[in-house]
């Protein structure tokens, strides 16, 4: 019986299977197991020898995987192996959190090639993009590999009316713009943005706990908390992105006074920003407190 949760096709949940789709679940696969032959990429994915034949010459031609010589086994002419190649390409990954920027570089492997954190005295989008692009642009110097694109990763939520951005565990002013366009414009390169909890729920479902498991949610702590969550191998997001914003969710009946307006928000209770107060205590007005 075939476990669908760890199907190759079942990653991104990308029922299409066009010749783009197809590349990538033959790319993740080698990525997976290390090394592959044609014949083992051919019954794993379910495509047609010739099919896979095709999509692996592309592949080696654009240097993304590359042979590894014939691995025995036993009988006949031994299969040739294929492997990801690390320095086929590399992407930028760069986490803008609300007091620093994380910026890392990974080659086509997955493994880190290059990190970096900075400080950040202000996370407007005029303090922060001039800093994102200078980043972004040394970081792409740390490797010879061409770039696949930059992902970004920010606390949210985003684009509700009167929540977003608002108070200590978001970033002020980046409201109403266009985040992706800005980010894109700053640093000349494709952007995929991503809510953090979310983007730390896909690294589980593809390089951690949450590989074999298809549906879970995670509880991620940045400044304030987010819940990412994965549903049929893929991130759930809600219409807006923002369905695993949970600090807000009313917790304690006239509780603690929260930025956003409302009272007892979990957030004001469990987050970084929250411990951080409470390590606080004499900066702390006791009406705040319950
Ligand atoms: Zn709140």
């Amino acid at each position: 019986m075939i476990d669908k949760s760890r199907a190759p096709s079942a990653i991104g949940n990308n029922p299409e299977r066009n010749r783009e789709h197809n590349r990538r679940v033959v790319l993740d696969l080698v990525r997976q197991h290390g090394m592959l032959g044609r014949m083992e990429i051919a019954r794993q994915t379910h495509l047609t020898a010739q099919a896979v034949a095709n999509i692996v010459d592309d592949l080696v031609g654009e240097g993304l995987l590359m042979a590894t010589g014939r691995r025995r086994t036993g009988r006949g002419q031994p299969p040739i192996q294929f492997a990801v190649n690390p320095e086929g390409a590399a992407t930028v990954g760069v986490e803008i959190a609300t007091d620093q920027m994380v910026v890392t570089v990974l080659d086509l492997t997955g493994v880190l090639r290059y990190k970096r954190i900075i400080p950040l005295s202000g996370t407007t989008p005029e303090r922060t993009l001039p800093v994102f692009s200078l980043e972004v642009g040394r970081a792409r110097k740390s490797v010879e590999a061409p770039l696949l694109g930059v992902g970004v990763v920010m606390p949210g939520p985003f684009g509700i009316e009167g929540m977003s951005f608002v108070g200590p565990t978001t970033l002020p002013g980046w409201n109403g713009i266009d985040v992706e366009a800005e980010l894109e414009a700053a640093c000349g390169a494709n952007v995929t943005l991503e809510n953090d909890a979310a983007a730390a729920a896909v690294a589980e479902r593809l390089f951690g706990a949450g590989h074999a498991i298809a549906h879970f949610c995670m509880l991620y702590f940045g400044s304030g908390i987010g819940l990412g969550m994965i549903q049929d191998g893929a991130p759930y997001r809600g219409a807006f992105g923002n369905a695993g914003e949970i600090g807000h969710v009313p917790l304690v009946p006239s509780g603690r006074l929260c930025p956003c307006g409302q009272r007892g928000c979990l957030e004001r209770y469990a987050s970084l920003h929250a411990l951080h107060e409470r390590s606080r205590p004499e900066r702390q007005k006791p009406s705040a407190n319950i």
